[in-house]
């Protein structure tokens, strides 16, 4: 049987300060995160999804089982794909010039996906993933949702449930959206989107 287990982060709790505060991070990580993996490991036994993957839950599971699961796919991406801030932080490589081919720009891009993070009514998380053409799709997910339910295959995610931003940008979240642009570690939107 499968045991999910609580991913390392990539980085230290403070090193992304002042956009994310460590405390954000301690609870963000080691609260939220860390209780969608006890919760998982204690829905799976007698499930049906002792041995699934945490994709294939994401695809066909429900209920609890779903929204945990999803909910650590989510999170497991986000974490992993960030790094300290960088001024003018933007993609270069592969992805870089498919993201011109298809936007036009990377500012008319990071547009585009920021409206969608701003707008997301709720709770959830903006995704920019691969169609099976190639294509970029940017989509807003609710709650625990994930573009693996529509086939798609996902890239780069910001979380914009408020427990991601409310201690460092209370009701701010747009501020959050317009500085997260310096956390993100291209090099590993760059593996995943090469990974096709
Ligand atoms: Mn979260």
């Amino acid at each position: 049987m499968n045991t999910f287990e609580l991913i390392k982060l990539p980085f230290e709790p403070n090193a992304l300060e002042p956009i994310i505060s460590a405390k954000t991070i301690e609870l963000h990580h080691g609260k939220h995160l860390a209780g969608y993996v006890a919760n998982i490991n204690k829905l799976l036994p007698g499930s049906g999804f002792e041995s699934s993957s945490l994709i294939d839950i994401v695809k066909n599971a429900s209920g609890g089982l779903f929204n945990n699961a999803g909910q650590i796919l989510n999170h497991n991406m986000y974490f992993e794909a960030m790094r300290a801030p960088r001024a003018n932080n933007a993609p270069s490589g592969n992805i870089a010039k498919a993201i011109a081919s298809q936007f036009g720009s990377f500012d008319q891009f990071k547009a585009d996906f920021t409206q969608k993070a701003t707008t997301l009514f709720g709770s959830g998380w903006v995704w920019l993933s691969l169609d099976s053409d190639g294509k970029f799709v940017i989509s807003q997910e609710s709650n625990a949702s994930n573009p693996v339910q529509r086939n798609l295959k996902p890239l780069l995610t910001i979380d914009v449930w408020e427990h991601a931003y409310y201690v460092d940008y209370q009701n701010r979240r747009a501020e959050y959206v317009e500085k997260y642009w310096d956390l993100i570690n291209w090099d590993i939107i760059d593996l995943r989107f090469c990974n096709k």
